[in-house]
C-alpha cells in the first residue's frame, strides 16, 4: 500500500504490520453458554476498519430474548459451577486465559488496529500486554482473597453484566473480566458496536481454556443490548465504562434495585507544568498525555496548564514536536497518531474544534496531509482559552488539547479542579513536596508525577465526581465483585 505523504520534513519508508497471520471469520454469532449461538434477533451489523473504511466482519445484534438467554447462562453456571468451585481450580482457568492470550499476543493487537483505528505500536505494546496482565495478575487473587479482605467474610455477587467503551476494547474486557472471574462471579459482557471483535477473539480463547460453560458469556450490540443486560433483573452487579451521560442513564435505571454497581466514565484531566520542570520530558508527557490513542483516552491530560513564565517555551517546544507527529495508517509502526474510531467521533471532534474557533481561542494545527479515506484528526492545541470556554469544559475525546497559564500553586489547584469531572492529572516539577502537595488537594483519582498515562494492573484507577464511582484495578478492583458480610 502506498503511504500518503505526511509531513514535509519528515518521511518513514512504509512499515506496515502484516495482517497474514490473524484470523477472523466472515460473520460472528454471540457467545452464549459455551456455545456460538444464532441471535433471536436474526440482526447483524458490520464493524468496520476505521484507517479504511473496510467491513471487516458482521456481527451478531443481540436483543432482549438473547441478552436473557445469556443471563440465565450465567445465573446456572454461578449456582452449578462456578461458585462451588476450589479458588485454587478458578485460578487455573484464569491463568490459562492468560496464557493462551499472551501467544496469540499479535493477532490481539493487529485486530484491535484493525478495529479500532488505533496504532500498532499502542495495541502491540500496551493495549494486549496490559490485558494479558490484568488476567495473569487477578489469577494471583483468586485463591487469596483472605489476605485482600482480613478478617472479613465475602462472598460473590453472582451474575455481572458488564458494559465497555471503543477506545480499549479487548483492555476493558480484561479489567472487567478477570477480578470478576476471580472473586468467583459469572460475566455477561457487551462490547462497544464500532469494536466488538477482540471481545470474539476472546471468546474463542475462553472456549479454547475449557472454561466451564456459561461462565463467560460475551453479547455484541448496540445501546439496547446493554440496556437490556442493565434492566435484567437476575443480574447482580453493573459494571460500565463509558460516557458519563449513558452513566446517568444506568444510575437512574438500577435506582431502588438489589444491584451493585461500578461506573468508570468521562475525564477533563488537567496535565500541570511547573517552570522548574524538566521541559524536554514534560512537552514528551503532553505530547503521550493528549496525542496517544488520538486521544481517545478517559483520563487524556486535554487541558494543560503551564506556569506563565515558562509558557511561551513549553507551547514553542510543543508545536515543534507536534510538527514530527506521524498521522495516517494505523498498522504502520512509524505512526503516531491513528484513525479516529468513527465518522461519528470525528464529528464530534471537528465540531468542538469549530467551538474552540468560534470562542476566540487561538487554534494550531500540524500541517499533515491526512489520508483520503478513513477518518483522521491532525493534532490541534488551543491557546488563549479561558476558563469557561466550552473546550476547556466538556470532554472532546479526541486529539485536542487547551493550553491555559497559571502563576501559583493556589491558581493552579482552583482552575485544575474547577470541572465536574475528576479522573485523573500530572504534575511536572522537580520538588516532590510539590507533587504531595499537590497530590492531596488535585480533585482526581489518579495523579501521575513526571510522566502521564501510565498503567499497571496493581494500580487502582476511578474517578471522582461526574467521572464516575467505584475502582478497577489493584486490590481495590476486586471490592466491587464482592459482598462483605461483617
Ligand atoms: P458510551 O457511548 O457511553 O458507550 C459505552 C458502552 O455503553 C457501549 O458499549 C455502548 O454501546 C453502551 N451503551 C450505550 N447506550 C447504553 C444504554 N442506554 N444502556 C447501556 N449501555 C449503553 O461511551 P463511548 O462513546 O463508547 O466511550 C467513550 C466514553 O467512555 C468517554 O466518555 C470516556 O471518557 C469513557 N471512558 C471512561 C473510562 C474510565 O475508566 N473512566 C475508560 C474508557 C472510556 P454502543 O457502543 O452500541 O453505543
Ligand atoms: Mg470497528
Amino acid at each position: 500500500m502506498a503511504k500518503e505523504k505526511n509531513n514535509e520534513s519528515w518521511e518513514y519508508a512504509p512499515s506496515l504490520e502484516s495482517t497474514a497471520h490473524i484470523q477472523l471469520k466472515e460473520k460472528y454469532d454471540l457467545f452464549i453458554d459455551g456455545k456460538w449461538v444464532k441471535p433471536k434477533s436474526g440482526k447483524y451489523f458490520k464493524s468496520i476498519n476505521p484507517a479504511n473504511e473496510e467491513v471487516l466482519a458482521e456481527v451478531a445484534h443481540a436483543n432482549e430474548s438473547d441478552v436473557n438467554l445469556a443471563v440465565k447462562a450465567a445465573r446456572k453456571a454461578y449456582t452449578n459451577v462456578w461458585s462451588k468451585m476450589a479458588p485454587t481450580e478458578r485460578a487455573k482457568y484464569i491463568y490459562r486465559i492468560a496464557r493462551l492470550m499472551h501467544e496469540r499476543a499479535r493477532e490481539f493487537a493487529v485486530i484491535e488496529t484493525l478495529d479500532a483505528g488505533k496504532t500498532i505500536r499502542e495495541s502491540r505494546d500496551v493495549d494486549v500486554p496490559l490485558a494479558c496482565n490484568h488476567f495473569f495478575y487477578y489469577a494471583g487473587w483468586a485463591d487469596k482473597l483472605e489476605y485482600a479482605f482480613p478478617n472479613r467474610k465475602f462472598e460473590s455477587l453472582g451474575v455481572a453484566g458488564q458494559i465497555i467503551p471503543w477506545n480499549f476494547p479487548l483492555l476493558m474486557a480484561a479489567w472487567k473480566i478477570a477480578p470478576a472471574l476471580a472473586t468467583g462471579n459469572t460475566v455477561v459482557l457487551k462490547p462497544a458496536e464500532t469494536t466488538p471483535l477482540t471481545a470474539l477473539k476472546l471468546a474463542e480463547i475462553i472456549e479454547e481454556s475449557g472454561l466451564p460453560a456459561g461462565v463467560v458469556n460475551i453479547v455484541t450490540g448496540y445501546g439496547d443490548t446493554g440496556a437490556a443486560i442493565v434492566n435484567h433483573p437476575d443480574v447482580n452487579k453493573i459494571a460500565f465504562t463509558g460516557s458519563t451521560a449513558v452513566g446517568k442513564i444506568i444510575q437512574k435505571s438500577i435506582a431502588g434495585t438489589h444491584k451493585k454497581a461500578t461506573l468508570e466514565l468521562g475525564g477533563k484531566s488537567a496535565n500541570i507544568i511547573f517552570d522548574d520542570a524538566p521541559i524536554d520530558q514534560a512537552v514528551e508527557g503532553i505530547v503521550n498525555g493528549i496525542f496517544f490513542n488520538q486521544g481517545h483516552v478517559c483520563c487524556a491530560g486535554s487541558r494543560l496548564f503551564v506556569q506563565e513564565n515558562v509558557a511561551d517555551k513549553v507551547i514553542r517546544k510543543l508545536k515543534q514536536r507536534m510538527e514530527s507527529l506521524y498521522v495516517g495508517n494505523p498498522l504502520d509502526k512509524n505512526t503516531d497518531i491513528g484513525a479516529i474510531n468513527s465518522k461519528e467521533q470525528l464529528e464530534v471532534i471537528n465540531k468542538f474544534i469549530q467551538i474552540g474557533k468560534n470562542e476566540g481561542a487561538e487554534m494550531y494545527q500540524t500541517k499533515c496531509n491526512l489520508p483520503k479515506k478513513g477518518y483522521y484528526c491532525s493534532p490541534t492545541i488551543f491557546t488563549n482559552v479561558a476558563q469557561s470556554n466550552v473546550i476547556a469544559q466538556e470532554e472532546i475525546f479526541g486529539p485536542v488539547l487547551t493550553v491555559q497559564t497559571f502563576r501559583t500553586v493556589d491558581e493552579v489547584i482552583q482552575k485544575a479542579n474547577n470541572s465536574p469531572y475528576g479522573l485523573a492529572a500530572g504534575v511536572w516539577t522537580d520538588k516532590g513536596s510539590r507533587i504531595f502537595n499537590l497530590t492531596t488537594k488535585l480533585r482526581a483519582g489518579v495523579v501521575w508525577a513526571n510522566t502521564y498515562n501510565k498503567f499497571d494492573p496493581t494500580s487502582p484507577f476511578g474517578g471522582y465526581k461526574e467521572s464516575g464511582f467505584g475502582r478497577e484495578g489493584g486490590m481495590h478492583g476486586l471490592s466491587g465483585y464482592v459482598k462483605l458480610n461483617d
